[in-house]
């Protein structure tokens, strides 16, 4: 979009809303990431949402878009290094020490839950306190990933 070069749009001023991680699903290559929508040339993963009383609606821009046009060169890069953290530790899960199961599936007990994985009908499954989801997966990784991202989600809601 190339704000940048827009007349009449603010190069300061602006108001960090959030940060985001385009990497919550899995599967996005480089490439499939945006650019930023004020100087067109990151490729950002962790997405900047800036607001300005003089701009309709919300940019979405890179880290150092976000330094210079809130002039806060702290509280993004915080942002930010809390969200890869995060990620971080949920590419970590999958590699944990999960105990076998007697029905020859995995266990591990996250954040007071226990999550199982195990396969039926050759496809993986989740169980979670030994309620079973609803999904199949084809890969171990991925129910793994999914039972994670669930109870992070519960866990974020406040409903855990
Ligand atoms: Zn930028």
């Amino acid at each position: 979009m190339g704000l940048y070069k827009l007349p009449g749009i603010p190069h300061r001023g602006w108001t960090l809303h959030d940060v985001i991680d385009l990497h919550d699903d899995e599967g996005l290559e480089y490439g499939d990431y945006e650019d930023c929508q004020f100087c067109d040339h990151e490729q950002i993963r962790y997405v900047h949402l800036l607001g300005h009383s003089s701009y309709d609606g919300v940019a979405r821009v890179g880290c150092i878009c976000a330094c210079k046009l809130t002039e806060d060169y702290v509280n993004p890069k915080l942002r930010e290094r809390e969200l890869r953290n995060r990620s971080a530790r949920r590419q970590r899960f999958p590699d944990r020490k999960w105990k076998p199961t007697r029905h020859g599936g995995k266990s591990i007990t996250v954040d007071g839950h226990r999550v199982t994985i195990s396969l039926k009908g050759g496809k993986y499954r989740i169980w979670i306190d030994s309620v079973e989801g609803k999904l199949y997966f084809d890969a171990e990784r991925q129910a793994m990933l999914r039972a994670y991202d669930y109870i992070q989600k519960k866990k974020a809601k406040g409903r855990i």
